[in-house]
C-alpha cells in the first residue's frame, strides 16, 4: 500500500507513518520548526569546461574520472550544508555528474545523519532534492575565449619535432594543473607565427612553471619582459603581461 505525506503528498515510507506522524522528513521538519533543508540546490557550472564553482573556487570536473563526482558531491554538500547548518551525505553516481553538466535538472539523495536534531530519532534519512544547473563561465576559460592571456611564451628557432615535445608537454601541465578539465585546447592558445609557436596563457604561473620546464629540457637563451596594459582597480596597481622568449641555442 502506498502512503503520501499529510502535508505536501510526498510519497513516504512505513519509517514516516511511524515515526514522523504520516509527515515526509522536511515537512516534519517544517512544522517542528527545524532548519529545514533546502529542496532545490542551484549550482553554477562553467559551460566552456563544466568546473563547478564552490565558495570562491572552481573544482575541475573532468568527465573521464571518477574525481568528477567527488568534486560534484563536495560542491552540492558544501551548499546544503551552509544552507541548513547539519552535516549530510550525498549519493551521486558519474551518470547523474553528466546529467547536472548537461544542464538537466537531477534529482539526488542526500542523508542526514544521526545527529541532525534531538527531536529526529532516526539514524539515517534520506531526503531528495533537486540540482538545478546555473551556467556561468569560469576565469580560465573567460580569459581564453576573451583572448586575455597574462603570459605569452615564444619559442623560437625549435624543430618541428621539439617544438611536438613542448606541445605535448604544455598539454600536460594545463591538465595537470586544472585537475583535468582544461587541455591545451582549452587551456592556452598555441599559435604558429614566423620563425616558430607563440604559446599565450591565462596565468603568470603557468607560463614560469612550463619555461621552467623547457629551460631544464632544452638549450635556450631566456629574455623576460613586462609589458602594463591596464590598471587592476581592485589591486591599485598596473595590469601586467609577461613575455618570455625562448630561444634554442641550437638552430
Ligand atoms: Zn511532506
Ligand atoms: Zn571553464
Amino acid at each position: 500500500m502506498k502512503r503520501f505525506c499529510a502535508k505536501c503528498g510526498i510519497e513516504i515510507g512505513v519509517f514516516e507513518v511511524s515515526s514522523l506522524g504520516n509527515l515526509c522528513p522536511n515537512c516534519y521538519m517544517e512544522i517542528r520548526g527545524i532548519t529545514v533543508p533546502p529542496r532545490e540546490v542551484p549550482l553554477t557550472i562553467c559551460r566552456k569546461c563544466y568546473s563547478v564553482k564552490f565558495k570562491n573556487r572552481w573544482l575541475p570536473i573532468d568527465l573521464s574520472t571518477e574525481k568528477s563526482v567527488e568534486n560534484m558531491i563536495h560542491a552540492i554538500r558544501g551548499i546544503v550544508e551552509k544552507a541548513f547548518n547539519f552535516k549530510v551525505f550525498v549519493a551521486l553516481t558519474l551518470q547523474d555528474v553528466y546529467k547536472i553538466v548537461s544542464g538537466e535538472q537531477t534529482t539526488v539523495t542526500i542523508t542526514l545523519d544521526e545527529k541532525i536534531h534531538p527531536l529526529l530519532k532516526p539514524k539515517e534519512m534520506a531526503i531528495n532534492l533537486d540540482i538545478k544547473p546555473n551556467f556561468s563561465i569560469c576565469p580560465v576559460c573567460l580569459k581564453v575565449t576573451g583572448k586575455n592571456f597574462e603570459a605569452t611564451i615564444q619559442l623560437r628557432g625549435f624543430s618541428n619535432r621539439e617544438l611536438e615535445q613542448i606541445k605535448a608537454l604544455v598539454n600536460k601541465i594545463i591538465i595537470e594543473r586544472s585537475g583535468g578539465s582544461h587541455n591545451i585546447q582549452t587551456g592556452a592558445l598555441w599559435e604558429e607565427v614566423d620563425g616558430g609557436v607563440d604559446i599565450l596563457l591565462p596565468s603568470i604561473d603557468i607560463a614560469r612553471r612550463i619555461s621552467n620546464i623547457v629551460k631544464k629540457m632544452f638549450n635556450v637563451q631566456v629574455k623576460e619582459s613586462y609589458k602594463d596594459w591596464g590598471w587592476d582597480k581592485s589591486k591599485g596597481r598596473h595590469l601586467r603581461r609577461l613575455t618570455i622568449l625562448l630561444r634554442s641555442r641550437n638552430a
